[in-house]
């Protein structure tokens, strides 16, 4: 069976958290801590990084420090992961659904100003795939109406969008290491701080709610509780394997990008003869190879084709359940019908992508792809 993916280890991940597990200390804001943040600093010029021990808990951190109170509406769409939505609903906000792009999943920023009431307090743009959402349009938009933005940037390391990183736009952006992302660390993640009026309190919060960080900087001769917080820094054992992969990143990015250019190669022809679509990279941002999918015609057919990869030993997978539908929040939602958010829901496949998959594999299932569509077609 190809699986769906495989994580990826560059090498000197055991060697990094053998040393950090010899040098005494195990719990977070070490060296390897350190060292992770000050290259995602210096690589994609962020002006503060926080190491987290999910993207989940990044986004909980900014809920926190853009000041979510119960009541305040926050903007994001309906087609991405739970945890877009978690960190504000569990501070009380209520999040308007947006929908998709006919184009992408991403939320479409046209729709932005018909759904900004007095109560709009942040929106929190998806980056799905790691292509960027339009957002030199979402940033005037936040701007002409004073709203915050945390981009949930979870799957779009190395992306960019007119030339400059995805996750430096928001006032607050949140990144994923988790063992699906380009990236990984098992379980990890980043905060973002680009408004320099949340740096202070983002260490404290990251801290438990103590300002110990400040303590070990020599600033304040004692440290206490002095906001509300929790613990949201992982070990520098997880900073150390992921210090590996960061050091790898452009060998890892390399990689992915022949790979997915390989299937879209390989797709093309199916697109242009109308049997499916293929992802549309927006003419602002880039691909950062972070997934590869296709959207069948109907749910129908991308059952048929989920199945005819099965049997080809190929394992494909669909993806979000728009979550306005979802039962949590289905009694919850306005009724405004998100057509292009259900459409991805029942019609995009993910395939196979990994740094490990060969390019034998990916031509193997592009011709089982077309094999489905040859045969559909007689
Ligand atoms: C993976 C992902 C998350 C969650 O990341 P964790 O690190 O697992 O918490 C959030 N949002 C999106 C869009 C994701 O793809």
């Amino acid at each position: 069976m190809i699986p769906f993916n495989k994580p990826y280890l560059t090498g000197k991940e055991m060697h990094y958290m053998y040393q950090a597990v010899m040098s005494g200390k195990l719990s977070g804001n070490g060296i390897y801590t350190e060292k992770c943040q000050k290259l995602m600093e210096q690589q994609y010029q962020f002006a503060k990084v926080l190491l987290t021990t999910s993207c989940t808990d990044a986004l909980e951190m900014a809920a926190i420090l853009i000041d979510i109170q119960p009541g305040d509406e926050v903007i994001m769409p309906s087609y991405t992961f739970v945890s877009s939505a978690n960190p504000f609903i569990l501070r009380g906000a209520k999040v308007v659904f947006a929908d998709s792009e006919t184009d992408s999943p991403n939320l479409d920023a046209d729709l932005l100003e018909g759904l900004i009431t007095p109560k709009t307090k942040a929106i929190v743009p998806v980056h799905y795939a790691g292509m960027a959402c339009d957002m030199e349009k979402i940033m005037t938009i936040a701007e002409k109406y004073n709203l915050l933005v945390v981009e949930d940037a979870a799957q779009a390391i190395d992306s960019y969008c007119n030339g400059k990183p995805l996750g430096s736009f928001g006032h607050l952006s949140a990144f994923s290491f988790h063992e699906t992302k380009n990236i990984i660390a098992g379980e990890g993640g980043m905060l973002v701080i680009n408004d320099a009026r949340f740096a202070d309190r983002a260490e404290i919060i990251w801290e438990k709610g103590t300002n110990r960080s400040s303590f070990f900087r020599g600033e304040v001769n004692k440290y206490g509780w002095v906001d509300i917080g929790s613990s949201f820094l992982p070990s520098e054992i997880t900073a150390a394997f992921l210090y590996a992969q960061m050091e790898n990143l452009e060998d890892i990015q390399q990689r992915r990008k022949s790979l997915w250019n390989l299937y879209f190669q390989e797709l093309q022809v199916l697109q242009d003869q109308g049997q499916l679509k293929l992802p549309f990279v927006p003419a602002y941002g880039t691909n950062n190879a972070h997934m590869f999918y296709l959207i069948c015609k109907d749910a129908a057919e991308r059952t048929a084709l989920i199945t005819h990869l099965n049997a080809h030993k190929i394992h494909s997978v669909f993806h979000y359940i728009s979550l306005h539908t979802s039962p949590y929040f289905a009694d919850k939602h306005d009724g405004r019908m998100l057509d292009h958010a259900d459409h991805y829901t029942e019609c995009l496949l993910r395939l196979p992508l990994f740094y490990e998959l060969e390019q034998q594999q990916v031509s193997y299932i592009a011709d089982s792809i077309k094999e489905f569509y040859a045969q559909r077609s007689l």
